[in-house]
């Protein structure tokens, strides 16, 4: 007996070994087939600002509309308050960085495209192009994962953004768009990309951007245009629909990050994340390498160096390299918080404003260009321009803001505050004068001041604030902006919701997750039935009762994982089973009859691509995290719990353990109807609530399999039994073995 169950359990180490290893291994080999696409023409183009003032150019930004067929207020209100906005405002780009229509049923649960959805965006935009009075060529769009919802293929008869986005009715195809602004000697690139998967696979499991290696090469190309003219500066931004936190790495291993620094943008525009996790949704990104390389998996705050100024690393000498870095700027939503960012460059400093209609109607929006917000300078480069004196001193000689207002403005009064501790004061007040220059575009406005007074060490001891009134009498204020001269930035920190969202590089991060969850819930398998079956020591409660030591507590628990034997037995093949066979099979892209097998790698379709990873991570780590592992430290809870009660009756009715077998027929009967096993019964209040963390398990499964069942009109019976009956089915048989001592 002894000998079968050592040979046994050799063959289950055996088993274990082989699964883990080449799963790892092969992993990153299927990768490489996420994305077949071929090369499409990008485009260029440049326009020259006409008119001044010369040194700013501004643009606008909106994201994440989400035009929902159940949600049409968010539509008519882009309607009746974007139009209106952009003719006050005059920018020179319109920039939609994704998510133009939900693609959601009204219950939420299945993602795919919707063409009401579609007619109704494009309607919307023409109406907006009209009321702003602008050429609807300065409008990009760009697809976000919703509008690429179970879209098989771009150009089919589900790709509705070709249809019906800007983008598409102007016949820019590709999927990299530089525009460049000519304006005052100076160049302004813009390079937008769409970074959506291929195959647009149906939601949830379609969420990350895919870059390819071509389209990084596009990107580079696109950004590289004007380096061989050193005439003329050029101020570089790129704008796409995910945050880099949510952007795969390429099958070569690089990363959008890796462009984005070569070229030291000076910003990345972007959305998808969407207000509800902070307002912080910002990242500053820098060339170096932090401890362990760590950044590739996550960045801790805001900024990779939390503290100090860096003032000493400061290298005027020319032939030093400037330190490669840029900023990402994510920008919450229309489709909840109705979001509109204006972006300006001011003499190649860019600084932006985001303001939402929902708190307050925009008559008045004010951007002041210079001096900088101190939170959101580039960190290198600022302290460069100040240490270095690089920038013409003529240029630190005004404060400069653009007012936008849809009535006349007939004074603007620019206020710096001390905010030195214990004290508010204010310690300039100056009123700013309308640009002289032909200001055909829009209104800058600047005031003559002493930038020397304000040098200080501290980011933020001066404020900024700028009042404009206008013709009726109405006083617009900004928020009061801490600014640096000495070019030192003020570095605020994420809250962990943030740090979630911006600060965890998720596509890197889940195969580390989940191998580790996985050989985690291996090894509490295996140990368990170790040491029951092998360990010359028996680890029981009435060991741990009488020792009362940790460790004896901890082994107790743990053997007793593995006394249910089926439902040990079960629990490791259950495992087994989500390493090497199918999770579901479901209709995962629109208008195809095959359906898609999923597995912790992938969808595969056409027995050969894996499409969606890492994006099926969304449905893998929470089965994993929140149902299989409670469900197993359930399952020893309740045989642990039976031991307990075990004891307890025992040593309640005087009994010796040797009789316990000839008693067990007998407990089992009084069990049903005693009144003395009533009231030992009643007495089990652990189990009572483990029967309420298995209900919750129960709940938590139960959701995910309706969720997963409508996403991809799937039968629990026919497309994914294992994955759906298997642990209710192992909890409910723990519960009944262990009712009984
Ligand atoms: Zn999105």
């Amino acid at each position: 007996m002894k000998k079968n169950s050592k040979r046994r359990m050799r063959l289950l180490y055996l088993l274990f070994c082989c699964i883990l290893i080449p799963s790892t291994v092969f992993s990153d080999t299927l990768q490489n087939h996420e994305r077949i696409e071929g090369k499409k023409p990008n485009l260029r183009s440049v326009i020259d600002l006409k008119g001044g003032p010369d040194s700013v150019i501004w643009v606008v930004q909106l994201s994440d509309l989400h035009f929902s067929v159940f949600h049409p207020e968010r539509a008519l209100d882009f309607k009746e308050l974007v139009g209106p906005a952009l003719a006050m405002i005059n920018p020179s780009l319109v920039l939609i960085t994704g998510d133009l229509t939900d693609g959601k049923s009204k219950d939420l649960s299945r993602m795919k495209q919707n063409e009401e959805e579609w007619k109704e965006y494009q309607d919307v935009l023409e109406e907006v192009v009209k009321r702003s009075g602008l050429d609807k060529k300065i409008f990009y769009d760009l697809r976000g994962n919703h509008d690429n919802f179970g879209v098989p293929v771009v150009g089919g008869s589900f790709d509705f953004f070709s249809k019906y986005s800007i983008n598409g009715r102007l016949g820019r195809k590709g999927n990299v768009h530089s525009i460049t602004l000519q304006s005052g000697g100076r160049r302004h690139l813009f390079v937008g990309f769409d970074s959506t998967m291929t195959i647009g696979l149906r939601g949830p499991t379609n969420l990350f951007g895919h870059p390819t290696d071509e389209l990084l090469a596009d990107i580079d190309e696109e950004l590289l245009q004007w380096d061989s003219e050193s005439t003329k500066s050029v101020t570089k931004i790129s704008f796409g629909h995910f945050p880099l936190s949510f952007s795969a790495a390429t099958d070569s291993g690089k990363t959008l990050k890796d462009v984005f620094l070569k070229h030291s943008l000076s910003a990345y525009l972007c959305g998808h994340l969407h207000a509800r996790f902070g307002k912080n949704l910002k990242r500053h990104h820098q060339s170096g390498h932090n401890f362990l390389s760590s950044e590739k998996y996550f960045q801790l705050n805001i900024h990779q160096t939390p503290y100090g100024s860096n003032a000493g690393n400061v290298n005027c000498s020319s032939g030093v390299p400037p330190i490669k870095e840029f900023w990402e700027w994510e920008m919450g939503d229309w489709r909840n918080r109705r979001v509109m960012r204006v972006l300006a460059i001011d003499s190649g400093l860019v600084s932006f404003i985001d303001f939402d209609f929902k708190t307050e109607s925009k008559k008045t929006i004010i951007l002041p260009t210079f001096p900088l917000d101190s939170r959101f300078m580039l960190t290198s480069s600022s302290l460069h321009d100040y240490y270095c004196q690089s920038k013409d001193p003529l240029f630190y000689e005004s404060i400069r803001a653009l007012v936008f207002s849809r009535s006349e403005i007939v004074s603007v009064i620019a206020r710096i505050y001390d905010s030195s501790p214990g004290k508010l004061d204010v310690v300039m007040e100056t009123t700013m004068r309308k640009h002289e220059e032909n200001l055909t575009r829009g209104n800058l406005y600047t005031a003559p001041w002493n930038w020397r007074a304000f040098e200080d060490e501290s980011p933020d001891r001066f404020l900024l604030q700028i009042e404009a009134i206008d013709i009726m009498g109405r006083s617009v204020l900004t928020e009061r902006r801490p600014f640096s001269i000495n070019g030192v930035t003020l570095k605020i920190k994420w809250k962990w919701k943030e740090f979630l969202v911006m600060g965890c590089q998720w596509a890197s991060l889940y195969y580390p997750i989940l191998w580790s969850v996985v050989s985690f819930l291996f090894s509490i398998l295996l140990i368990s039935k170790a040491l029951l079956t092998f360990s010359k020591k028996h680890y029981s409660y009435k060991n741990f009762s009488m020792e009362k030591r940790f460790l004896s507590g901890f082994l107790w628990l743990l053997t007793e994982l593995s006394r249910i034997s089926p439902v040990w037995f079960g629990m490791l093949v259950y495992l087994l089973y989500l390493l090497f066979f199918p999770w579901f099979f479901g209709q995962v892209l629109t208008g195809d009859g095959d359906k898609g097998s999923m597995t912790y790698k992938g969808w595969e379709l056409n027995k050969q691509v894996y499409a969606g990873f890492p994006d099926i991570m969304v449905l893998v780590l929470p089965h994993l995290c929140f149902v299989v592992l409670p469900a197993i430290f359930v399952t020893g809870a309740f045989s642990a719990e039976r031991a307990v009660y075990r004891e307890h009756y025992l040593s309640l009715t005087a009994k010796k353990e040797d009789d316990y077998i000839k008693e067990k027929r007998r407990i089992k009967k009084d069990y049903r109807g005693n009144k003395k096993s009533k009231l030992l019964r009643g007495r089990r209040w652990v189990r009572k609530l483990l029967v309420v963390i298995c209900l919750m398990i129960f709940w938590k499964h139960w959701k995910n399999c309706r969720a997963t069942s409508k996403a991809y009109e799937m039968n629990p019976f026919l497309h994914f039994p294992g994955y759906c009956f298997s642990i209710p089915l192992l909890l409910a048989y723990a519960f009944y073995k262990t009712m009984g001592v």
